[in-house]
């Protein structure tokens, strides 16, 4: 596997922190806790999208793009993320924003939403769960062709192939840092939603030999369709890399059990996962998927499925711009 031969734009100066969490392992009672900072990745306000848009923006860019074009959720951390790669490069950015859950776009709505604005969005385009999203970005796409323009169509999360390369990048930025610490990690857990970061860094520790499983925690699917996304996508960054082994089904679990309601629905577990980070260790989490993956970590840590004594690190993937817009139910205002 040589990432070199890919094309890049550079985001984030240097790795991002692999941090201890001593107070909450202690809290917790088992686990030797460790956090990956990716929630400090460069581009405005940082988050997983960030490694993943390195290598998109760079093929957009390639190919003579003067807009990018996205799609996500209406509190979109890769809408922000996508956005502030544009700006980064002197390019337009268009998004399409989908209600996952009904009449959930709210043009005052702050967090994402609130940066969409600030940061100079193009045009925003709502559809409603269920509409085709392909189609609706095809849309903008010929829009800005009757332009004179050219856009470049970003898949949801930025989740294909060359997307999850930058999370096989990541697993290797993992790696030397675990080796120059002197720290086996004996378990990775992550948040899986688009799956381009969980499948990334599966392909990346495969392609290293690493041994080192992770244990993805869903933020909107089951178990059985989640897998089967995160292996697909897996196999298909691992060809792309290079990567010798193959991936084997076996090596993808996802967990569904912090899911709750549906997607970036709350859950007592997560506001209490949210509540733990901030006191303990000072890191804010956000209430859609770190704060989700997070009620994983801990829950898996508490019924004793993560051992005593395992040391498990923690992948933040950014997100803490949402926390604002949900503030009310964080603290205990509105219930859940
Ligand atoms: C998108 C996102 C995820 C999920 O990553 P995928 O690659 O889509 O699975 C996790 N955390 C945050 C904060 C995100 O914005």
């Amino acid at each position: 596997m040589n990432l070199a031969r890919f094309a890049r734009r550079r985001y984030t100066a240097g790795a991002t922190a692999i941090e201890p969490m001593p107070h909450l392992s202690k809290v917790l009672g088992g686990a030797e806790l460790f956090i990956k900072r990716d929630d400090q990745l460069g581009l405005t306000a940082g988050g997983n999208k960030t490694r993943k848009l390195e290598f998109l923006v760079a093929e957009a860019l390639a190919r003579g793009a003067d807009t990018l074009i996205t799609v996500g959720a209406v509190q979109s951390n890769h809408c922000r993320l996508t956005l502030a790669a544009a700006i980064r490069e002197g390019l337009k950015c268009r998004l399409v924003l989908e209600q996952r859950v009904a009449g959930s776009y709210d043009k005052a709505a702050s967090g994402n939403n609130f940066l969409f604005d600030l940061l100079g969005v193009e045009s925003v385009t709502v559809v409603n769960a269920g509409d085709d999203l392909q189609a609706t970005m095809e849309k903008v796409a010929a829009d800005l062709v009757a332009e004179g323009r050219q856009g470049y169509i970003i898949p949801g999360g930025g989740s294909n192939a060359l997307g999850a390369l930058g999370y096989v990048a990541c697993a290797e930025e993992i790696l030397a840092q675990s080796f120059a610490m002197g720290i086996a990690f004996d378990r990775i857990v992550v948040a899986s939603g688009s799956a381009g970061t969980h499948s990334g860094l599966v392909a990346g520790l495969i392609g290293n030999s690493a041994g080192i499983p992770v244990t993805g925690i869903n933020v909107r699917r089951p178990r059985a369709e989640q897998e089967g996304n995160v292996h697909k996508l897996a196999v298909a960054a691992a060809e792309l890399a290079g990567v010798g082994p193959a991936i084997p089904r076996e090596a993808i679990e996802c967990r569904d059990e912090w899911v709750g309601p549906g997607y970036s629905l709350p859950t007592a577990e997560m506001i209490e996962a949210v509540r733990l980070f901030a006191a303990h260790e000072g890191v804010l989490l956000d209430p859609v998927y770190t704060g989700k993956a997070a009620a994983g970590l801990v829950g898996l840590v508490r019924s004793g499925e993560i051992a005593a004594g395992e040391r498990v690190l923690f992948v933040h993937t950014g997100g803490a711009p949402a926390l604002y817009a949900y503030q009310p139910i964080l603290t205990g205002a509105v219930p859940v």
